[in-house]
């Protein structure tokens, strides 16, 4: 098993590993700060520096392993299976990854300004959707603007709570996304809270307080069936969308 880093700390933007085994899929390390593509956000990219000074290995995804608990840092091209047992400084791109977890966290402010279940969503650099069970479209593009960054400016501490599978499912009302169930069976679930705003099983990588998101906009709501409304959001400074 792949030690997460980023679980319990998502500003950590480089740690030392060594080097366990390396195959045609990728690198695998003893421990990570690389976030595995997942729960609708993708897997981080950056490099590996080996500490004797050679040339550093430039990754380019990053996805959970066949078997279970294994990161896979995927690289570009082949890499010497002489590299296993060498100790690497695991680098992210953290520019990335910081405005992947800015875009993250505004995902959970959209899903607590619409009260209806989630049937799906994505994360990418700057811009994210949710996919909502609603029958028809009541959603007003300005006012879930103006509610949106109202929650960004109270700047709400966000911050991971941890409980147990028993006592998640006896409250089956924290799980607000229909198509992702939460991963049980390891004892404890994560879960991510904004303080007074949102409580729901999460695994991704979030900012510490919303007030981090900057200022945001519901870019389009779409219809995409009979009961889905798709809501694409940005990050203001995320450039034209
Ligand atoms: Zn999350």
């Amino acid at each position: 098993m792949t030690e997460e880093m980023f679980r319990r700390d998502a500003y950590a933007k480089s740690c030392e590993a060594e080097v366990v085994a390396v195959d045609d899929t990728g690198v695998r390390l003893d421990r990570t700060v690389f976030y595995p593509t997942g729960g609708g956000q993708p897997g981080d990219r950056g490099v590996l520096e080996p500490l004797d000074g050679s040339e550093a290995v430039r990754i380019v995804d990053t996805k959970k392993g066949v078997e279970h608990g294994e990161i896979v840092h995927v690289t570009e091209g082949p890499v010497p299976p002489t590299l296993v047992g060498t100790k690497v400084r695991a680098v992210i791109d953290w520019e990335r990854r910081y405005r992947l977890m800015r875009t993250h966290t505004l995902l959970h402010l959209l899903c607590s300004v619409i009260p209806a279940g989630v049937t799906g969503g994505s994360v990418r650099e700057g811009t994210g959707r949710l996919d909502f069970d609603l029958p028809e479209s009541t959603l007003d593009k300005e006012q879930l603007t103006a509610a949106l960054n109202c929650l960004v400016e109270e700047n709400h501490a966000v911050k991971p709570r941890w409980i147990s599978d028993a006592e998640l499912k006896a409250q089956p009302e924290l799980v607000r996304t229909m198509s992702v169930k939460p991963p049980m069976g390891q004892g404890e679930v994560r879960l991510l809270e904004i303080e007074g705003v949102d409580l729901q099983p999460c695994g991704g990588t979030h900012v510490a307080s919303t007030g981090e998101i900057g200022p945001v906009r519901v870019t389009k709501i779409e219809k995409k069936g009979k009961h889905n409304r798709r809501v694409n959001v940005a990050l203001a400074d995320a450039g034209t969308v």
